[in-house]
Parts: structure tokens; C-alpha cells; sequence
């Protein structure tokens, strides 16, 4: 992997800690393309081109941040991700998807996915969504403990767990992140644009993404007594979303 690392320092970059980004895909013409963008942004950036070795570089090198295509050969993001959630990997993950399958996006979230791009994408854009991965803001105050919910659901944000029909349910960081802002701001409704802006921490919300909603989803299947028809996490029709009380 050492041959496919930046040999050259960003000139012009700061003296920060270098961000390191492992690209996983298969198309070298893609993997080419998003490397040289995120090197000139100033990532340290290595590519891997199918998901053993994907496996092999997060556990030796571990990377920061992980761009991670679905349609690998012999075995698939989804896969990948899945291995890496039960090796308890603390990586930041951006899917790459031509599928563009709400199921496949919603499983790769439930595994920790934290955003996905649709193929094809411009590489400003793909530079915009890994940078917004490393503006995360430490959260001002102490998240409730344990929250009681009607219908015996009780949401521990501390341990990112929804405890519901003698079940537990594990949310991912993201997932506790957007509870937690959404019950933070039950006063109002919060748009995707919100979401997008401070929990995703982009900065402009005028990005194409179905990002919010597809997490939206996931999370109304870990928390709502009855996720068809939602009564915890309320769609304001076209505004965005309301936390119940
Ligand atoms: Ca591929």
C-alpha cells in the first residue's frame, strides 16, 4: 500500500494533522480521479481496489476516513462495512453508489455509513462531503442520560441505545446525533437543511442528497413503535421534521 501513498506534501496546507483517507474501488479511472482530488484538497489519501484489502489497510493503517464503493468484486462494500462494524472500527465511512438502492443505503447506514454519493459526482463535490466528515462539533452540553418515551421506549444517548419491546436496538453516532438535535430543538420544526448544516456539518446546505431522509428512515425503525406510520419523529410535509412533544 506504501507505493499508492502521497509522496508529496500539500504545499500550501497548514501545519495541521493530515487527515488520512483509504478509497476503495475497483474502477481505476474513478479511484484515480478521486484520489488526485482529494490529495490536491490535502488529504493523505491511499487506494485499494477490492474489499480484502480494504479489511487489510483499515486494520494495519488505520485510516480516518473510509470512501468505500458498493459494487466491489468478490465481496461488496456492504461487506466490508459489515466486518469492520463488528471489529468495532471508529472510521468515518462515504459511500460511493451507481445503485443508488434506498435498502442498500439503509443497511450501509445501519453499519455506520455517515454519507453517500451517487456515481457519477463532480470531485469538488466528493472533496465537500469527506471535508464536512471532519467538521463534526463537540456537542455543548451532556446529552440526557435516558430518555422515557410513551409506549415503554426509552432512548439512552450516552450508550446509543433504544431499549423498546424488550429489544435493544443500537443507533449508530449519526443516528444519536440527529435524536439528539432533533429532541435539542422539539420547539420547531427542523429542516433537512438544518440537519445538513449543523449535524452533518456541510457548509451549504445546497447539496443534491436524500442523505436525511434515508437516515430518517433507519433511525424511525429503531425508535417508533410503528415505523409506517411514525408518531415519534413527525414529517411536517414539505418543511422537514419534528421531534413529537
Ligand atoms: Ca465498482
Amino acid at each position: 500500500m506504501a507505493e499508492l501513498m502521497s509522496t508529496q506534501p500539500a504545499p500550501s496546507r497548514p501545519q495541521t494533522q493530515t487527515h488520512r483517507v483509504l478509497v476503495v474501488e475497483d474502477e481505476e479511472s474513478i479511484a484515480f480521479g478521486v484520489r488526485d482530488a482529494l490529495e490536491h484538497a490535502g488529504f493523505e489519501v491511499s487506494v485499494v481496489h477490492d474489499g480484502p484489502a480494504a479489511l487489510d489497510a483499515v486494520r494495519k493503517a488505520r485510516p480516518d476516513l473510509m470512501v468505500l464503493d458498493l459494487m466491489l468484486p468478490g465481496m461488496g462494500g456492504l461487506e466490508v462495512l459489515g466486518t469492520l462494524r463488528k471489529e468495532r472500527h471508529d472510521i468515518r465511512v462515504v459511500i460511493l453508489t451507481a445503485l443508488a438502492s434506498e435498502n442498500d443505503l439503509i443497511q450501509g447506514f445501519e453499519l455506520g455509513a455517515d454519507d453517500y454519493i451517487k456515481k457519477p459526482f463532480s470531485p469538488r463535490e466528493l472533496v465537500a462531503r469527506v471535508e464536512a466528515q471532519f467538521r463534526r462539533k463537540e456537542l455543548d452540553t451532556a446529552p440526557p442520560p435516558r430518555l422515557e418515551l410513551p409506549g415503554g421506549i426509552s432512548v439512552d444517548l450516552a450508550r446509543l441505545e433504544v431499549h423498546r419491546d424488550g429489544q435493544v436496538f443500537a443507533l449508530t453516532p449519526r443516528e444519536g446525533d440527529i435524536l439528539e438535535y432533533l429532541i435539542k430543538n422539539r420547539n420547531r420544526v427542523v429542516t433537512r437543511d438544518d440537519l445538513l448544516l449543523d449535524v452533518w456539518h456541510y457548509k451549504s446546505a445546497n447539496v443534491e442528497t436524500r442523505t436525511v431522509d434515508i437516515h430518517i428512515v433507519g433511525l424511525r425503525r429503531k425508535v417508533e413503535p410503528n415505523a409506517a406510520e411514525p408518531t415519534l419523529i413527525q414529517t411536517v410535509r414539505g418543511k422537514g421534521y419534528r421531534w413529537f412533544s
